[in-house]
């Protein structure tokens, strides 16, 4: 009875993956993508139970749009080492030395940190929704790679906080530069959590939905992937006859592979872990996740 199939069937539940999952988990799921995906597909599933195979703070992004049904996420050890480097009362400070700022929050931070800010963002949509902003100075929380990205593509006044992604802060321009020598030809594309100085050696910085569209889109036969291996996984199933190399070791987030099958069973079986958010912080919350979707689909 402890079959992943026969419980997701019992429990009528949809399994979404983000693209950073173990590939076992990544064959099992009924949806991957990147955070803004995920995010559009709980507000539309219908299924009463979702099994997130992400960290903790994309399941509580879901147990936000998809309220009265259940988010488990099968190990609760899964957090974010970047959404852990600001607070809800981090941003209360912020926002008192700077009032006239709008503060947005990259998705990958805390509901209680999201119901302190204006609006969320994603690494796909980040830019196009700062640049709808009427406001001319932004706080960015809490990625200050992504931050210092986004200034460069806006005219806008960002003011960046001091957190990082210790996967993509970690790759280094002589990876870059050892890549394009032992890949000539090869079209090199990196995450935007990755430093400037890196980012400034690519051919392309995007998320990692941008990542899978160039990879099946573009005519190069090869690329080097910036970002988090489990996609590595996805583009050379996608594209079986192109060639994909991970442009650093560093590029591997541990609570990322926390996720297992017989942990989804579990979850299942128990209904448990299951992640919500307090009313008091889920409606502020809820509030920034809607204006984004509303900037990003409108
Ligand atoms: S890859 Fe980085 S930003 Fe993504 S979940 Fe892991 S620690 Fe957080």
């Amino acid at each position: 009875m402890d079959d992943l199939q026969t419980w997701k069937a019992r429990r009528r539940a949809v399994i979404l993956a983000h693209n950073y999952q173990p590939p076992e988990i990544q064959d099992l799921a009924d949806h991957q993508g990147d955070s803004l995906d995920l995010s559009l597909l709980a507000a539309r599933t219908d299924a009463p139970v979702i099994v997130f195979c992400g960290v903790h703070f994309m399941a509580e992004t879901a147990a936000l749009l998809a309220p009265g049904r259940a988010v488990l996420l099968p190990d609760l050890r899964a957090g974010c080492s970047l959404a852990d480097t600001v607070t809800a009362a981090d941003v209360r400070s912020l926002r008192a030395m700077h009032p006239r700022a709008a503060v947005v929050a990259y998705i990958n931070t805390s509901a209680a940190v999201k119901a302190e800010s204006d609006v969320c963002v994603t690494s796909a949509n980040a830019l196009r929704v700062v640049s709808s902003l009427p406001e001319e100075e932004i706080i960015f929380i809490p990625d200050r790679n992504l931050g210092q990205y986004l200034a460069g593509g806006t005219a806008k006044q960002v003011i960046t906080w001091d957190g990082n992604c210790r996967a993509h802060n970690e790759v280094r321009v002589d990876e870059v530069r050892t890549a394009r020598r032992e890949h000539p030809g090869a079209f090199i594309m990196v995450h935007p959590e990755v430093s400037p100085e890196v980012a400034a050696q690519a051919d392309l910085v995007t998320g990692t939905g941008g990542m899978v569209r160039q990879a099946r889109q573009r005519p190069e036969c090869e690329f080097v992937v910036g970002t988090e291996a489990g996609l590595v996984y996805r583009l050379r199933k996608e594209n079986p006859d192109k060639r994909f190399h991970l442009l650093s070791p560093s590029l591997w987030c541990p609570t990322m592979k926390y996720t297992t099958p017989s942990g989804i069973v579990s979850a299942l079986r128990d209904l448990a872990p299951r992640v919500e958010v307090p009313p008091e912080v889920a409606g502020r919350a809820r509030q920034a996740l809607d204006r984004m979707l509303e900037l990003t689909e409108g």
